[in-house]
């Protein structure tokens, strides 16, 4: 096994400079953060709220904290003020309450991306195209034609869990289609919609290759969870 941070050298090399790393931290210990932290790495991901909070709390303030995991409503308040994004938004209904939570506390602004449903798998979340869309319309529609302070930046998603890399780019190929398909659309309350949020330990490579901004690799940093 390579250290935690021969592996955050390694992939933040591999990596075009237009693509980020989002190192995924959960269920590992802030001192396996730390070790990640001190090869120079500042974007890490996380996909539990109380976890998040924790070491967000006493981890270094220069962290950019990203939330990947399924968020329910009542742990908005536990996010929201850590994170420089969230990665999966997967309900309109989520979308609207952290629309209003910011609005209520202040916030200026949330930035956010779609989950997409691209995988075979029935269990994944996210929104097909069908229903993304009409979300976007209804916000378009709106009497302010906007949100208050969420701003969509892109989308996300996840390939069914396969071997097999040509599904796996078929997989992907949707999320490209979508964020194609939402652009043709030209709402005019996406004005920074620039983010692909795609690729993780297995099929980063692929995700690379097919143009995402970010990948969220865990595993192979830091090891089996
Ligand atoms: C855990 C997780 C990852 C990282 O997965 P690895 O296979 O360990 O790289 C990426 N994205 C999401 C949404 C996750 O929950």
């Amino acid at each position: 096994m390579n250290s935690i941070k021969d592996s955050i050298l390694r992939i933040n090399k591999e990596l075009p400079p237009a693509t980020k790393l989002v190192a995924v931290s959960k269920f590992k210990p802030s001192s396996d953060v730390m070790e990640a932290y001190e090869a120079g790495q500042r974007l890490f991901g996380e996909s539990r709220p109380q976890e998040l909070a924790l070491k967000a709390a006493e981890l270094p303030k220069d962290i950019k904290w990203h939330f990947i995991g399924h968020l329910q409503s009542n742990k908005i308040k536990m996010v929201v003020p850590y994170v420089s994004l969230i990665h999966s938004i997967d309900s309109a209904k989520l979308l609207y309450e952290i629309d209003s939570y910011c609005s209520r506390n202040g916030i200026a602004s949330v930035d956010v991306l779609l989950e997409m449903h691209i995988a075979r798998e029935e269990t994944k979340q996210g929104f097909s195209l069908e229903e993304a869309l009409p979300l976007l319309d209804g916000i378009a529609d709106s009497n302010d034609g906007t949100l208050s302070c969420v701003n969509i930046r892109g989308l996300m998603g996840m390939a069914t869990l396969t071997d097999d890399m040509e599904q796996v780019r078929s997989d992907f190929s949707l999320l490209l289609a979508a964020k194609a398909a939402i652009e043709e659309r030209r709402y005019p309350f996406l004005t920074s919609f620039d983010q692909l949020s795609f690729g993780m330990t297995h099929d980063y490579k692929i995700a690379v290759e097919m143009g995402a901004t970010l990948v969220r690799i865990g595993t192979a940093i830091f090891g089996n969870r």
